[in-house]
């Protein structure tokens, strides 16, 4: 099936390189699955309504650190951070396995602090947890989970699909996950360095909380249900908007103009951006973990989103593929690169 001769490092591949590498290979052929590799989740013919399923992994060391994460909270974040993939494809959440692995660093107590934060989220999002898979793990703890959801057929959405000047639409604020994250990660310098000292968070619960305990925007797809508005193309901002545009536009093969005064975000990630020396539109653009959801709609559609607190307007759809621009306030415009790794100048 592949063919290649000489050793190719993954790293020079990257991570979309290396699934786009796979999903050349795995092209569907049940005639019911309606869409596979490529989007938030996968798209299957239930009849009279879509079923969506969509898989992601949790690595201690990689994905969450237990000495700052409350296993209770990692449990809830879980949970919303999967569904947020079936919100994306703007679906209704129904059921989820979770699969963990468990080194012997784990007592029965903390598995159950685990499972009473996944039974949180379950109860929030109206969910069942209906199965899973437990296994030991040589070191840390491993945690998978799957999603399933549904969609009425007229109401699906998908990456691909927005056409030239379609708006650019963000609901709640960005960036604020990351900074938390750079403050989470700070303290515990600190804590090393200095055990006796408090940590200093409080001050920052807001932006904290988005990094340790994120929600899912199934209230944005009722809203967009009742203003009954459905977006031309939509992604959820797990790994912040710069490499989500990269991914509508690819799909839908367009670009953007971003607005750096439209961004919304957050007056505690502005502080923090500040403090950490960081451009705050840097922090919005390229933070992830919002699990926000970035979405184009119809120009027709602008009455029904404008003085919307829950929906920002922040640019708009343009012909060039593979451009993707932010307008600062003085009207200069800077690339922003593919997958959110470029600079953004001042
Ligand atoms: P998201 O950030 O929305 O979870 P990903 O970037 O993880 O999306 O995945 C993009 C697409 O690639 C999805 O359709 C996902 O199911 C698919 N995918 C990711 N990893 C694999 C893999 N190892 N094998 C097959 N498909 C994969
Ligand atoms: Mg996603």
């Amino acid at each position: 099936m592949f063919e290649n001769s000489t050793r190719t490092e993954l790293g020079d591949l990257g991570e979309f390189g290396l699934i786009n590498h796979l999903a050349e290979h795995f092209v569907p052929n049940l005639p019911d699955t309606v869409c596979g590799i490529g989007d938030d989740a996968a798209v299957f013919d239930m009849g009279d309504k879509y079923g969506l399923v969509t898989s992601d992994m949790f690595l201690e060391g990689i994905h969450f650190d237990l000495t700052f994460h409350p296993i209770k909270h990692l449990g809830y974040k879980v949970v919303a951070a999967t569904l947020s993939d079936i919100s994306a494809m703007n679906g209704i959440p129904k059921r989820i396995l979770i699969n963990i692995g468990l080194s012997n660093r784990f007592s029965l107590e903390a598995v159950e602090e685990l499972y009473l934060g996944i039974k949180m989220a379950c109860e929030k999002y109206n969910i069942d947890l209906v199965g899973g898979d437990t296994s030991a793990s040589p070191k840390g703890l491993f945690i998978s989970a799957t999603a399933l959801g549904e969609v009425e057929k007229n109401k699906i959405v998908y990456r691909k699909g927005c056409k030239v000047n379609d708006l650019l639409v963000v609901s709640g604020d960005v960036g604020g996950a990351y900074m938390g994250l750079q403050i989470l990660e700070r303290e515990k310098r600190v804590f090393l360095e200095h055990p006796t000292m408090q940590p200093d968070i409080e001050r920052h619960d807001y932006i904290v909380g988005r990094q340790l305990k994120p929600e899912t925007r199934t209230d944005v797809v009722d809203l967009l249900d009742s203003l009954k508005i459905i977006p031309t193309s939509m992604i959820d901002v797990s790994d912040g908007i710069a490499g989500e545009i990269y991914h509508l536009g690819k799909q839908s093969n367009v670009g953007f103009d971003i607005y750096e005064n439209k961004l919304p975000i957050d007056p505690q990630t502005v502080e923090q951006a500040v403090e950490f020396g960081l451009n705050p539109s840097v922090a919005a653009l390229n933070g992830g973990e919002d699990f926000e959801l970035l979405f184009t709609v119809d120009p027709k559609d602008y009455e029904k989103i404008k003085g919307n607190m829950d929906l920002t307007i922040i640019g708009h759809v343009t012909e060039t593929p593979g451009k993707y621009r932010l307008i600062t306030a003085s009207g200069n415009a800077f690339d922003i690169t593919a997958q959110g790794w470029g600079v953004i100048a001042e």
